[in-house]
């Protein structure tokens, strides 16, 4: 069977015997993940239950939209692998659907931690290296109209042996058209949540991606997050303290957001102060991804060609 490009095989009953679970190793925006086994090839792979809506009979387009999608994007090497879905029907006769993913055996936040446990530093060649597969990964995405809206450690997934970095839950991914449509604002996780949408921007775009990869980038240096805040005025201000508060002039419009209110004066500090470790063309290209006015913001795609990654060898990138 065929749904539009989907590939929802049915009969998921029989199809879920086709594979062994071996132990949940996490749950997600879709539902459970599980390691599994795939008992004719032996192979590994993630398994994700998905959450269907119950009202719907069988499978909302909207969920088979995303999964073309997923399916689409997941030819770029930085995109985790979606190698089938499965369909079928749960004990109370519910529509199931199993994601079947290639399976990763880390992501950035495990790394980072083993990393700070050790009162180690992640070496600069290999920061490098992630910096710039999130950024091609990254550039896949926007240039197929999707914003990934909660890019963070923890849905980096990686292969320890080979360094290789995969984006992995697109799940809240939609596909954004021109004119950009409302997105609700209540989807990042707050320490990568870019300002404008902090500020109850409703029409945002690429630029939000772009603002969690640069607050990825500065924890890949210190091991620690760059604006841990705990709540929304919080991350503004932790935000604020290093870049400034913004005005008028630093960022135009940006008294007309919604949440906009009158904050504390800071000017700003130089990014050395906060990543004091990061080589200064890194610290150059940082500075280009944490711009307030988000379409200043450097793209993906021109992230990949900045002299910090010159001395990269990406051969096998
Ligand atoms: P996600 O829904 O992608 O956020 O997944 C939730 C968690 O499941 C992640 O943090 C990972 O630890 C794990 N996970 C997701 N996808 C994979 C995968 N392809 N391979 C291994 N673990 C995964």
């Amino acid at each position: 069977m065929d749904n539009g490009g989907t590939g929802t095989g049915a009969g998921a009953v029989s199809a879920m015997e086709a594979f062994e679970k071996l132990e949940k190793v996490g749950e997600g925006t879709y539902g459970k993940v599980y390691r599994a086994r795939d008992k004719s090839t032996g192979k590994i792979v993630a398994l994700k239950k998905t959450k269907l809506n119950e009202d719907e009979e069988g499978v909302p387009p909207t969920t088979l939209r995303e999964i073309s999608l997923l399916r689409m994007l997941s030819r770029d090497p930085h995109i985790v692998k979606l190698i089938d879905v499965k369909q079928g029907q749960n004990k109370e006769g519910r529509t199931v659907l199993y994601l079947v993913f290639e399976y990763m055996d880390c992501d950035v936040k495990k790394y980072i931690r083993s990393v700070r446990a050790n009162g180690e530093n992640i070496a600069p060649k290999i920061i490098k290296s992630l910096m710039y597969q999130l950024c091609k990964g990254v550039a896949f995405c926007h240039s197929h109209g999707v914003l990934h809206r909660d890019l963070k450690p923890h849905n980096l997934l990686m292969d320890t042996k080979t360094m290789m970095l995969k984006i992995a839950d697109l799940g809240l991914a939609r596909a954004y058209t021109v004119p950009m449509k409302k997105y609700t604002h209540e989807i990042l996780t707050l320490w990568y949540r870019a300002p404008e949408v902090l500020l109850g921007a409703t029409h945002y775009s690429t630029g939000v991606d772009m603002w969690s990869v640069a607050c990825i980038f500065a924890e890949l240096v210190t091991n620690q997050a760059l604006f841990p805040g705990d709540s929304e005025l919080q991350q503004l201000l932790h935000i604020f303290r290093l870049l400034g508060t913004p005005n008028e002039k630093l960022w135009p419009g940006v008294g007309k957001l919604v949440n906009w209110h009158e904050y504390p004066q800071w000017t700003a500090q130089p990014l050395s102060s906060a990543v004091p470790k990061l080589e200064e063309k890194g610290l150059h290209l940082l500075s280009e991804m944490l711009q307030y006015e988000p379409s200043k913001r450097i793209s993906a795609k021109k992230a990949m060609e900045h002299p910090y990654f010159d001395d990269l060898d990406k051969t096998y990138l």
